[in-house]
């Protein structure tokens, strides 16, 4: 039995009876035979779906952002955000997706050439609770657009928007069982992804999540020698070089780390500043972070929710307490708030430095680790030493001499005197140990096709 309970007051949501191991066979067998049907459908005819998405997501909008707000503790209007963005990126897909799964024509000689991209089958996806509409919808769109089927297996506090989602999906006039959503209790969960990775009804995996969950997951669809994306954590630097608009920055930066109550893989974790700006810029960033109320998310003045679990609040303030024994200094917050739910003070950590587990590991909730350089070399190595690369923003008025620093440090994006943030129009995912793989525009769409070469003598 699953249990969601609302994380802004402790108590019962709702409860869920798992799926029976013989009625997961079933959800496969029928998404197997809705997939293979989909992927004969016209390319136009997906598409036309997707423009259905669109209006079913806006429709069901209000009560869906409530269901998130309620299931996992994010802001209301960022959960309408999130909502809205899904609606965008249908519409993205509708629009573009003729012309990314176009066949491509090769010049060879003697014969004729092109490169197709087919539908593979059933997609699995396991995903977070962090965007519980986004995270699933920025996979699936693009996936659904490419001719598969989806087999959605979500986190267990957040179960509720899951089957949310599978009904939208329906409404939206997407044949019954293309996308379905698997309800695993959780001492189930590893055997029954590992059981369906190795399923030859399943083409392949797509994982956002923790490294823990990421490393179980590639390493099934290594042994079944199927294709995985994996997009896990973040460290991302938001670097402020000397010559920057210091008050941009600082400002930019309270929305960069305590977005979604600083629980986002590509929130800005540490900010490394050079030391010619550091105490306007830390004066100005502290300022700002005192002034984010903090309370009810269903509260439209409120920026800071709780924290979607206990267990991640008691990480966090692990991670805080041995940051501060290791030398780093709290500006502002530094602990749990008392009352229930699960709130943390929104934090910043200066003096941080390699070593630290606030600079070290990836924070997952409203703490910000601020590090001094000595110079933009310096604050290039800091950024670079963690092993995650998923994104990194970059402050300064010389916006080519930015490009230039970030070419120095690995990421999967780079933005110069903007925030990270994902946008269906360009790529997504991570280097080092923040994943692998690409979500959004073309790559994201062509991630889960077959890419077919024809030969035509
Ligand atoms: P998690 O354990 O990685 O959960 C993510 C998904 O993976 C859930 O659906 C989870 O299902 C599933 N999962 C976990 N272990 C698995 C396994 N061995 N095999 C197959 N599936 C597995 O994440 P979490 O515990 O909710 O959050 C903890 C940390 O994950 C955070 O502190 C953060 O670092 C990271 N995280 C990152 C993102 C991101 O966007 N990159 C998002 C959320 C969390 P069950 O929960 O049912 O086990």
């Amino acid at each position: 039995m699953i249990t969601t309970i609302n994380p802004a007051t402790g108590k019962t949501l709702a409860k869920y009876g798992a799926m029976t191991p013989a009625e997961l066979e079933q959800v496969v067998v029928h998404a197997a035979e809705a997939a293979a049907s989909w992927g004969a459908v016209p390319v136009s005819a997906r598409l036309e779906a997707l423009t259905r998405l669109a209006a079913e997501l806006r429709a069901a909008g209000d009560g869906l952002a409530e269901l998130m707000t309620a299931e996992m503790g994010k802001p209301i209007g960022e959960a309408e955000g999130e909502v809205e963005k899904s609606a965008v990126t249908a519409e993205y897909y509708a629009a573009q997706g003729g012309a990314i799964l176009a066949d491509e024509p090769v010049a060879v000689d003697g014969a004729r050439a092109w490169v197709s991209y087919e539908p593979i089958g059933v997609v699995l996806a396991v995903m977070p609770w962090n965007f519980p509409v986004w995270q699933v919808m920025r996979f699936a769109i693009p996936t659904l657009a490419a001719g598969n089927g989806v087999l959605l297996k979500h986190s267990p506090n957040v179960t509720g928007s899951a089957l949310a989602i599978e009904q939208v999906f329906r409404a939206a006039g997407f044949p019954e069982h293309l996308v379905r959503t698997l309800v695993v209790d959780e001492p189930d969960v590893p055997a029954t992804i590992e059981g369906l990775i190795a399923d030859d009804r399943i083409a392949a995996v797509t994982l956002t999540g923790s490294n823990r969950a990421g490393a179980a997951v590639g390493a099934a669809a290594g042994r079944a020698s199927k294709r995985s994306v994996l997009e896990l954590g973040g460290s991302d630097a938001f670097v402020v070089l000397a010559d920057a608009d210091v008050d941009a920055a600082a400002a930019a930066a309270v929305r960069a780390r305590f977005t979604n109550s600083g629980q986002s893989c590509v929130c800005a974790k540490r900010f490394i500043v050079e030391a010619a700006v550091a105490d306007e810029f830390i004066d100005r960033f502290v300022v700002g972070v005192k002034g984010l109320a903090v309370g009810d998310p269903t509260d439209r003045g409120v920026a800071v929710g709780p924290l979607a679990r206990d267990d991640l609040r008691a990480a966090l303030q692990r991670q805080v307490d041995e940051s501060v024994a290791a030398g780093a200094v709290l500006a502002t917050g530094g602990g749990s708030i008392d009352g229930p739910g699960y709130f943390f003070e929104p934090t910043v950590l200066t003096g941080t430095a390699p070593g630290m587990p606030a600079f070290d590991e990836e924070t997952f909730g409203p703490v910000a680790a601020v590090a001094v350089a000595r110079d933009a070399a310096h604050a290039a190595s800091l950024a670079g030493a963690t092993q995650y690369g998923l994104g990194l923003s970059i402050w300064t008025r010389d916006a080519s001499r930015g490009v230039e620093l970030a070419r120095q440090i690995t990421s999967g994006a780079a933005f110069v005197n903007a925030v990270v943030a994902s946008d269906p129009r360009v790529p997504f995912g991570g280097t080092k140990r923040s994943g692998y793989g690409r979500e959004l525009a073309a790559h994201g769409l062509r991630e889960f096709t077959n890419i077919r070469t024809y030969w035509v003598a």
